[in-house]
């Protein structure tokens, strides 16, 4: 039996209103017979609208045709098309079973995003009416929508995020003269139930125009608008992991909350060139940290106190395979190496260099030396996380609970974590994510909240970074070219994809573009500007530590220089935006608790 005997399906789709008029009027008429049997017809279709445009795109994901994989996994087929009674070994009560929901060729299917994520709840199930000759009653197997799936995101919230982040990239640019940062990441968490209220990357696309667009997006190697960073781009951290190192210190009883550790602007005060403080060597004695207590270190973001916390680690854990591997450890503790959970499709579980990986990386194969340790602890070396990981961790930072993060609304089935480590830890490195922002001493001014009633506590990172690989030239025996990647294994793909006669062998591949194209300033390096925070409820002019961190924030600016002042005054631009306009997300707990009691009364 062919297919098109008995299931109908579409020829021609998306036609307009005039179009089915003019079908309707001037073609169908040509083919009676095939209209009156059925066969030939015009019904209406579904089309997705995407109403919150370019700012959510990432974060609802597209649709695709399903691919012959999904097709084979679940297929929709209709039998022989002989009715059950005739099928042996069927008797005829017993019901077909056919899988309305399944896929055939030209279906559609989420293939990015809460699309992808929530496809099962979201499909629908197809119909069938089956009329017979030989005059039985037709058999109708209705359709049936799919559900509607509610997600954590607060799609307003999401547009000013997208808005007020969109406005910084502008506006720096415009200020820096040359475009300077290709892509950013703001991440909003609720710290109680880690459902993520905002999830921005930027620059983005409009689903609605994607096909059209698609050439163009693809193209754009810097910009890379197709790709979600919140999830699918790991980078390396910096000073936003310098509290893990200093709790991880801590809590294996290496330092207490008093120890002083020196810092004289480098490890070696006699080899300032290397292990260098950032407040280095040169500067007179009264800028350097001098002697300081670990909250006193997050404060100023010291790299030599952790420097010595890494090389406490090698000594007490038996030289540095023991010391790498028990600061990844506390890396895992807090998530980084391991997938967040939200379940998005490509969602990178970011890095953590185990000594193991060290011994048999394919790049590397070395043992591990005190010096990894020294790096691990400043956020430097191989250590990456995604932003959305860095939310998690600043809001685990700020509870003391390590959770799943999730786009579902209600985390209640998801376990949470209390991690180890003691109340006055907590309270140490939280006064120290706060004296950041708000004493003179800290990194990052300019993130001082507007509002009176909260404060934001944060942790600056500009995480040194290379630059990027844009373009590279392909030699080969017959001559060259030259193909735009973003690495010299995916321009070796993408060249044999193109001329598939060549062997990787064949092929001389150079660097030859990249962002950005010019190199950094003498003695200077490019980095990413991180800078990870929670809002606190102030009272009386100083936190007020028994009330919860109603959220978390996250904001990474790629080469965008230093947290300290330029990610960390943005992320003060969401907060204060979020505190006017979305006051119900930061309520405190006595305010939210005499709501409750007024819903309680309510319900009596
Ligand atoms: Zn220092």
């Amino acid at each position: 039996v062919i297919r098109e005997e008995r299931e109908c399906h579409p020829i021609i789709e998306g036609l307009s209103k005039r179009d089915e008029i003019n079908i309707r009027l001037w073609h169908l008429p040509r083919f009676p017979t095939l209209v009156r049997l059925g066969a030939l017809e015009i019904t209406d279709s579904t089309r997705r609208v995407y109403p919150e445009g370019e700012a959510l795109a990432h974060v609802v994901g597209l649709l695709a045709e399903a691919d012959v994989d999904i097709i084979e996994k679940r297929p929709f087929v209709i039998d022989s098309g002989a009715s059950s009674s005739e099928i042996p070994g069927r008797s005829p009560q017993q019901p077909r079973r056919i899988d309305w929901g399944g896929y055939r060729l030209g279906d559609m299917r989420g293939s990015t995003g809460v699309e992808w994520l929530a496809e099962d709840e979201l499909r629908g199930q197809r119909g069938q009416v089956e009329e017979f000759i030989d005059g039985r009653p037709p058999e109708r197997a209705e359709p049936r929508p799919g559900r509607d799936v509610a997600i954590s995101i607060d799609a307003r919230l999401q547009q000013r995020v997208y808005q007020v982040l969109h406005q910084a990239i502008a506006a720096h640019q415009q200020t820096q003269g040359w475009k300077l940062i290709p892509g950013a990441s703001v991440v909003v968490l609720d710290v109680a139930t880690r459902e993520v209220l905002a999830m921005t990357s930027y620059p983005s696309f409009s689903p609605q125009t994607f096909r059209e667009d698609y050439d163009e997006l693809i193209d754009d190697q810097e910009g890379r608008p197709l790709i979600n960073r919140a999830v699918q781009v790991q980078y390396c951290p910096g000073s936003i992991v310098k509290p893990i190192t200093i709790v991880a210190a801590h809590e294996e009883g290496l330092i207490d909350l008093d120890t002083r550790l020196e810092c004289r602007g480098a490890l070696h005060p006699d080899r300032p060139g290397v292990f260098r403080c950032w407040r280095p060597a040169g500067h007179s004695v009264p800028n350097q940290h001098g002697m300081i207590t670990a909250q006193e270190a997050i404060r100023g973001s010291c790299n030599v106190f952790c420097y010595r916390l890494g090389n406490e680690f090698c000594e007490h854990f038996g030289g540095p395979v023991g010391g790498v591997a028990r600061m990844c450890e506390w890396l895992q503790r807090f998530g980084v190496g391991r997938l967040t959970e939200v379940g998005l499709p490509g969602e990178k579980k970011g890095f953590l260099p185990t000594p193991e990986w060290l011994q048999r990386g394919p790049l590397h194969s070395r043992q591990p030396v005190t010096a990894d340790a020294r790096n691990y602890a400043i956020g430097q070396g191989e250590v990456e996380v995604t932003p959305l990981q860095a939310a998690n961790i600043a809001a685990t930072l700020a509870s003391g609970d390590m959770r799943p993060v999730t786009l579902r609304i209600g985390n209640d089935g998801l376990a949470v974590q209390r991690l180890p480590v003691d109340e006055a830890m907590w309270r140490a490195i939280r006064s120290g994510m706060y004296d950041v922002v708000n004493h003179p001493d800290g990194t990052a001014p300019g993130a001082r909240l507007r509002h009176d009633g909260f404060c934001l506590c944060g942790k600056s990172g500009s995480a040194q970074t290379p630059r990027w690989p844009t373009e590279f030239r392909v030699r080969h025996a017959h001559g060259e070219e030259e193909i735009e990647a973003g690495s010299e294994s995916e321009a070796r793909r993408l060249f044999i994809a193109k001329h598939p006669q060549f062997k990787p062998a064949d092929l001389d591949v150079q660097c030859v573009a990249w962002f950005p194209d010019r190199p950094a300033e003498e003695g200077r390096s490019y980095s990413h500007a991180w800078f990870a925070a929670f809002i606190q409820p102030m009272s009386g002019g100083s936190p007020a530590w028994s009330q919860p961190a109603p959220l978390a924030i996250v904001v990474l600016l790629e080469f965008g220089g230093s947290g300290g002042s330029v990610a960390a005054p943005l992320c003060r631009d969401v907060a204060d935006m979020i505190i006017e306009e979305f006051p119900e997300y930061v309520r405190t707990q006595t305010e939210s608790d005499a709501l409750g009691s007024r819903f309680d009364f309510l319900d009596r």
